[in-house]
């Protein structure tokens, strides 16, 4: 079989994948997907499949198209139908062509493991183009993993959107209107997932966490202090202690992350950020900001994770509270500089 799955998105083509390997069937994915908006949203969605793709080592074609004043012109008479009307026939169709002229036999749809699309519309779409163009439709009902493709893309750190894709879909999701519930019964028997990462705040025992916490910050004292008033977080990679965190609260708006550290055989595998986002979702209604205090090495990542915003320099910080100079591979660490994540 040489298959061709036209694929919405990376985190959608997650489970997909997986369940076609694991039967033997290699696919194409096939990226045509012009009607995302705004285009700074078709970039990221189609940049992390291109990542992803290559990641897995699967063959991936890309349509370039962005195609928002088409969309716009072919849905506006009929918002709600636009599904049915224009969106999944363009793309299927698209699909069904492009198999047909470049030798493969076999198309299907990551379309079909969104528990939010029109399933049984999309299933009799692929019947009739299989028709129309005589190749047949590889039909799967991709839906049954669809929490344990999410699971996976969200450990995988892939790029979760939020909506479906178009302008339309975007207010529906912002508004929580009734068209963005998932269109499926709720007697559905999805697939069992199991969490390979688990974070939660943990008030057992912070001794047993002081070891790994003067990786990070080698004064035992400070260490002592900020453990002392501060909340401890863990994260267990397959039930394994794998990165851990304090933040303490420094006034009723602010809180700072005052140690972040990840086990050596853990490092590089995106578990900090992991664990910095969870903080961010974990204090962001509470409180204003969080900060964190760095060295010159550690800026880069921590801007990268949201900490983008600069506020402030201390002086010799490094040669000031420690006892022996402080290296962070090539580089002295003396001035403690301060960055934060505005939460408004
Ligand atoms: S909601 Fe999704 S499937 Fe429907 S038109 Fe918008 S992008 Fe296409």
């Amino acid at each position: 079989m040489k298959l061709l799955m036209h694929t919405c998105c990376a985190p959608c083509s997650v489970y997909c994948i997986d369940t076609l390997r694991k039967e033997g069937i290699e696919p194409t994915l096939f990226w045509y997907n012009p009607n995302i908006h705004p285009y700074s949203e078709y970039v990221a969605r189609r940049d992390c499949l291109k990542a992803y793709s290559e990641k897995v080592n699967v063959k991936a074609i890309f349509i370039d198209e962005y195609g928002f004043d088409a969309f716009c012109k072919n849905t506006i008479n009929n918002i709600s139908s636009r599904c049915v009307n224009y969106c999944y026939p363009l793309r299927l169709e698209a699909t069904f062509k492009y198999a047909k002229e470049n030798g493969y036999d076999t198309v299907t749809t990551t379309l079909l493991y969104s528990i939010y699309q029109n399933h049984e519309f999309i299933k009799k779409e692929c019947e009739r183009l299989s028709e129309k163009y005589g190749i047949d439709f590889l039909y799967r009902d991709f839906r049954v993993g669809y929490y344990v493709g999410h699971q996976k893309a969200y450990e995988e750190g892939l790029y979760l959107q939020k909506y479906c894709g178009c302008i339309f879909s975007e207010e529906d999701a912002l508004l929580k209107h009734e068209n963005n519930k998932p269109k499926i019964s709720s007697d559905y028997k999805f697939l069992p997932v199991e969490k390979s990462i688990v974070i939660k705040k943990n008030r057992e025992n912070p001794e047993q966490y002081i070891k790994l916490l003067l990786e990070a910050d080698p004064s035992e004292r400070l260490v002592r202090d900020y453990l002392k008033e501060g909340e401890l977080f863990t994260l267990y990679y397959k039930n394994d202690l794998a990165c851990i965190a304090v933040v303490i609260k420094l006034d009723e708006e602010i809180v700072e992350l005052k140690n972040l550290v990840t086990v050596e055989k853990y490092r590089g595998q995106g578990l900090a950020k992991k664990m910095i986002k969870y903080l961010f979702d974990n204090y962001k209604t509470a409180y204003k900001k969080m900060i964190v205090g760095t060295s010159e090495n550690n800026i880069p990542f921590y801007v990268k994770q949201g900490f983008d915003k600069y506020e402030k320099t201390i002086k010799n910080f490094f040669i000031d509270n420690y006892e022996e100079e402080i290296w962070d591979e090539n580089l002295q660490c003396i001035d403690m500089y301060y960055y934060s994540k505005d939460f408004n």
